[in-house]
């Protein structure tokens, strides 16, 4: 995509500070760093978000996911790691080329998520979930 950050750092037209490169993936620093040791791992080929990605891509996006949190985890000894992904707007998205952030996490470090919980009845659950499981392909 030509007018895409991400894609622009994966063709090397901008820089950025990589840590881990496969077929599928680029992982590289987030330029904002929340906590110290604060990795992005985004796909090559411009996805715009988790809906967009075909199996190899999802596959390949966690796997390095989960291998650099284990190098972030043996460097940086923290206490916590979050993994952040966000596909919209309302949901937080800024950069809309599907990256995973992989955070650093210590106690009282300030990062927030609220999470409002509505505890539905059993039948609510049931429901929505005959909704999801009439659409999964
Ligand atoms: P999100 O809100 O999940 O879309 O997160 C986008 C993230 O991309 C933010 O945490 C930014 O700090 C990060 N970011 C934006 N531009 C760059 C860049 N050129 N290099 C590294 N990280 C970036
Ligand atoms: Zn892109």
């Amino acid at each position: 995509m030509d007018d895409c950050v991400f894609c622009k750092i994966v063709a090397k037209q901008i820089p950025a500070t990589v840590v881990h490169e496969d077929e599928h993936t680029l992982a590289f620093m987030d330029i904002g760093q929340v906590n110290p040791g604060h990795v992005l791992v985004a796909v090559k080929k411009h996805a715009d978000n988790i809906f967009a990605l075909d199996d190899a891509q999802a596959a390949a996006v966690f796997r390095s996911a989960a291998r650099v949190s284990r190098a972030i985890r043996d460097a940086f000894a923290p206490q916590g790691l979050s993994v952040y992904q966000a596909n919209g707007k309302a949901a937080g998205q800024t950069v809309f080329h599907l990256h995973i952030h992989l955070v650093p996490r210590h106690e009282a470090d300030g990062m927030e998520l609220t999470w409002p919980v509505k505890n539905p009845p059993r039948e609510k659950l049931v429901d929505y979930a005959e909704r999801i499981k009439a659409k999964l392909l």
